[in-house]
């Protein structure tokens, strides 16, 4: 059995923002040399989800809109409140976003079989921001033989 890590270092520009990251994943997946296995896709981030969907940009419209909806980032947040009041130590009123992580996750799990992630034909992992544009980290956990 082997485990191997990657940190992948994304830039993102705004949120929401839904970053394709399948082929980075594809090739860290190819370089290991795994046969059997499964790869994990970790966000180390609260405001940024990772999730697995398809890359078509009305669709991907239509998903920013559903989560805007359903957690507005106008609405009041106790968050941004607590965020404001500590603003020195980094903290931002970004309550929405966190509110929409909770709803997404931090990470997908993939199947490695004969050397191949097992996407269906219409697959792609995103890493999705939903705070500002920042630096964000990635980890691809791979394990298997
Ligand atoms: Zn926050």
């Amino acid at each position: 059995m082997k485990f191997l890590s990657r940190i992948f270092e994304i830039r993102t520009d705004k949120g929401p923002q839904f970053v394709d990251i399948t082929d980075r994943v594809v090739e860290a997946v190819r370089q290991s040399g795994l046969e059997n296995g499964f790869a994990v896709i970790f966000s180390k981030h609260t405001t940024a989800a990772i999730r697995i969907n398809e890359a078509e940009p009305h669709l991907i419209a239509d998903m920013e809109q559903m989560l805007e909806k359903i957690v507005p980032s106008c609405h009041e947040y106790a968050h941004n409140r607590y965020a404001h009041a500590v603003s020195s130590n980094g903290e931002r009123p970004n309550g929405h976003a966190h509110c929409q992580q909770l709803l997404l996750g931090a990470s997908e799990a993939v199947p490695i079989v004969a050397g191949q992630l097992m996407f269906g034909r219409w697959q792609r992992i995103f890493l999705v921001e939903l705070d500002h544009g920042r630096d964000r980290e990635v980890v691809v956990h791979l394990v298997g033989e």
